[in-house]
């Protein structure tokens, strides 16, 4: 930022009227310009002197200030109001005049009201929330409008004045030599009002933190991954712009029994020995509790089973999933003597007989023609 005295940049004495701070700064910022100085470090260095010192000295109220505490009115904490004349802050706008020149501006007009946060909730939900749908509340720590001041960020009783720089546009245009330029207000930094008197529970911002309470029905059939969007539950705006979105993620955790993909669920069923060879019925559990399988004879072990519509509702489609079921053959175990005697003489009538093991003794002979070819 510059040190030099911004009527010395100007050429001027401290009694020049509007008129001749007006003039010179045209007639300077012309001969400076970086367009006709083209990579001449010191005409722009000199010209962003001279840009700062008019833009101070055109304002009625900041070139009081000026006269009144010098270059120390600017800076940070100082008394030149909402201005925020930061050093750094003047590199900003000059970088703005060219991108307004060349059509790739940062507008004042998008920094002005700009719209709260979206936030994200990662809301996890047992397999069956997730399957029927549920209501609940969620606490989400986030930016609300302040009460007191009802988001404006003017005190109580005051409220924040259109900005008297650019008349609530949130820009100002200049001409500089033969360009028309606009960039954004400096005094109001785009948004176009000024608070002078700010509200003390939100100092000013028209927001504050809190964990906010809310309400979400989560529809029947959402899986992980699914969002949920709360349209403007995000985080408050500042000074009362409008509020983000906030969306609900949803994630699903295992379940004990079932497994679900897409629209269809998984479970295995443990079943007899004997109802394997034989036939019968099990029971097989359901979302609408327990319904009945009934297992042909010489069933295999790793069968699938399906069960039509017995599987989750699509949350987009209105189409119901099937459940499938795959019977896993359970071996005895903890048999007494008299039990395993039984086995044996069932062994010894069955043997190894093809007719009663079609897949062993065909798997046998595999291994003896693969073992046969080795050979040869
Ligand atoms: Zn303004
Ligand atoms: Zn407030």
């Amino acid at each position: 930022m510059s040190k030099r005295d911004y009527y010395e940049v100007l050429g001027l004495s401290r009694d020049a009227t509007e008129r001749e701070i007006k003039k010179a700064y045209k007639r300077l910022a012309m001969k400076l310009h970086p367009d006709r100085n083209q990579g001449d470090k010191d005409k722009e260095a000199e010209f962003k002197e001279v840009k700062e010192a008019y833009e101070i000295l055109n304002d009625d109220q900041k070139r009081a200030a000026y006269d009144q505490y010098g270059h120390a009115a600017f800076e940070q904490g100082g008394h030149g109001g909402g201005g925020g004349f930061g050093g750094g802050g003047f590199g900003q706008d000059f970088g703005d005049i060219f991108g307004d020149i060349f059509g790739g501006g940062r507008g004042g007009r998008q920094q002005r009201q700009q719209r709260g946060s979206d936030l994200r909730y990662n809301l996890e939900l047992t397999l069956e929330e997730a399957i029927k749908g549920k209501t609940l509340e969620i606490k989400v720590p986030t930016y609300v409008a302040c009460d007191p001041c009802d988001g404006s960020g003017a005190k109580k009783g005051s409220s924040a004045k259109t900005c008297s720089t650019c008349h609530g546009h949130g820009q100002v245009q200049m001409r500089q030599g033969l360009f028309a330029v606009q960039q954004t207000c400096p005094t109001c930094n785009g948004k176009g009002k000024v608070i002078s008197d700010p509200c003390t529970s939100c100092r000013g911002q028209g927001r504050v933190q809190k964990n906010k309470t809310l309400s979400v029905k989560i529809p029947p059939g959402v899986d992980t991954g699914d969002r949920i969007r709360l349209s403007g539950e995000g985080e408050a705006g500042e000074h009362g712009a409008p509020a983000g979105d906030l969306y609900v993620q949803a994630n699903v955790k295992q379940h004990k029994i079932f497994e679900r993909d897409e629209n269809d669920l998984y479970c295995e069923m443990p079943i007899s020995f004997t109802t394997a060879a034989l036939g019968g019925e099990i029971q097989v559990p359901t979302l609408e509790g327990k319904v009945k399988l009934k297992i042909p004879k010489e069933t295999q072990t790793g069968k699938m089973f399906r069960l039509r519509g017995k599987g989750v509702k699509s949350v987009r489609s209105h189409t119901t999933g099937d459940l499938m079921c795959k019977v896993v053959l359970e071996t005895p175990v903890n048999l007494s003597g008299d039990q395993a005697d039984l086995l044996r003489q069932l062994e010894t009538k069955v043997g190894t007989n093809k007719k009663h093991s079609p897949k062993e003794s065909g798997f046998f002979d595999s291994v003896k023609s693969f073992i046969d070819d080795l050979k040869s």
